[in-house]
């Protein structure tokens, strides 16, 4: 905009990320498809609204979606405990009327209520809201990508739209660094974009069927009948693997195991998987540390279980781009590292969660590297299995 105009400019980039969520233009103009549904019988009414007299701890329903059934959830707004974000469904709304007279929405709460110590002020805003589950076919074509509401949109159902969104954006943002930085070129970079789709097209697709089982569980719901309602397991999104994945190697987990893409209920831990935490690490000078403080999104983290190891492995990765990678070499509680090391760090593993965690049997050395994006990319048993995760990532 230039003095309330708007105006057009043309740009020349390398790439462009479509995150211009489900109305956006980047997917159209590309010409992606959006497959799904819209479900025009299962709409509703939502806004916020000011309200006084209701505990703020709890989602609040009333009522039975066969007829009419209303809520209320405290909207986390900075400084004002009286907002709630309203929601208004059932067999017997009358969307349209209540769309143009608003003042109805607070006749509807009184009667579904039938809470008389209520006091409804201001609505905020107000909109309609129709249950769409669909996604593109593809993330991204040649140089362009699209990311987030841009890719897919779904049920409200389960809060995972946000946290899909930012780990699309995750996944894509590491490889592209790469590519921009000359680090991969063509036609490995082509490759590596392209595990893009490869890796996030099946956890979208199943996050699609969880939250749409979970409206059409909510929808049921009857008065009074929490269990609808309950969230947790897999929709905390920690089981999210790309398993299988063509840009990821395991040496250990060599049968396949690839199982649901949002869950690794296996108990395994294999390349593809979300990289645990291990705290309770200390390094030489006796500080204490975790591997979460360790991990850094535009690294490569080599962590080293066995010191007999270091050596090679070092070397290995000396053909590799600068500042591309750290390396760690972590010890069982109270061994002391006899390798003359040139990793970032030597870290003693005292609480020994560093090789539960990753499943390492201190018989057998092993070494795990872990993605910029916090995924383990490779689980190998030394430089030859290092070095052909790097070469099939970097052009040395
Ligand atoms: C009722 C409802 C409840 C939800 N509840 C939850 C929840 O509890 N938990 C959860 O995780 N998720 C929830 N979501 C989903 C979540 O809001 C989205 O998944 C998330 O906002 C997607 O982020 P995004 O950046 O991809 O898209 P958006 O948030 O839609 O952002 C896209 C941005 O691009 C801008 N834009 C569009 N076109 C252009 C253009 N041409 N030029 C410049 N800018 C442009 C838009 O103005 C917008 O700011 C809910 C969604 C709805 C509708």
């Amino acid at each position: 905009m230039d003095g309330g105009q708007e105006v057009s400019e043309t740009l020349s980039v390398s790439f462009l990320l479509g995150s211009d969520g489900a109305r956006g233009v980047v997917r159209k103009l590309l010409g992606l498809t959006f497959v799904g549904q819209t479900r025009e019988a299962d709409q509703m009414i939502t806004g916020d609204i000011h309200l006084t007299g209701l505990d703020r701890k709890y989602w609040h329903v009333w009522g039975d979606p066969s007829t009419i059934q209303v809520g209320l959830r405290p909207a986390p707004i900075k400084n004002d405990d009286t907002v709630f974000t309203f929601q208004i469904f059932g067999k017997q709304v009358d969307h349209s009327r209540l769309m143009s007279n608003p003042n109805e929405v607070v006749d509807i709460f009184r009667t579904v209520t039938e809470r008389i110590d209520l006091v409804y002020g201001d609505i905020i805003w107000f909109s309609e809201f129709r249950p769409t589950a669909r996604m593109v076919h593809k993330f991204g074509e040649g140089r362009v990508f699209v990311i987030g509401d841009a890719a897919h949109v779904h049920s409200p159902t389960g809060g995972q739209g946000l946290n899909s969104s930012i780990q699309d954006a995750f996944n894509l943002s590491w490889k592209l660094a790469l590519v921009l930085k000359n680090h991969v070129l063509p036609p490995k970079s082509l490759s590596l974009l392209d595990s893009y789709t490869f890796e996030r097209l099946p956890v979208i697709s199943e996050m699609l069927s969880q939250t749409t089982a979970l409206l059409n569980q909510t929808l049921q719901a009857k008065e009074g009948d929490i269990k609808p309602w309950a969230r947790g397991g897999v929709l905390k999104q920690l089981g999210v693997n790309y398993r299988g994945s063509p840009i990821v190697l395991d040496e250990r987990t060599t049968e396949d195991i690839k199982g649901s893409p949002y869950s690794n209920e296996d108990g395994r831990i294999c390349a593809g998987d979300r990289s645990p935490d291990a705290p309770g690490l200390v390094n030489s000078s006796g500080k204490q540390t975790r591997l979460f403080d360790i991990f850094k999104p535009w690294l490569h983290t080599v962590l080293i279980f066995g010191d007999d190891l270091a050596p090679s492995v070092l070397r290995a990765l000396r053909r590799y781009p600068e500042k591309t990678t750290q390396t760690f070499c972590i010890v069982p509680r109270e061994a002391s590292s006899s390798a003359q090391l040139h990793a970032d760090a030597v870290l003693e593993d005292r609480g020994g969660h560093a090789y539960t965690g990753y499943a390492v049997d201190r018989a057998r050395s092993t070494v795990i590297v872990v993605r910029p994006d916090g995924v383990i990319g490779a689980v190998v048993f030394g430089a030859e299995g290092t070095k052909q995760y790097f070469d099939g990532m970097f052009d040395a």
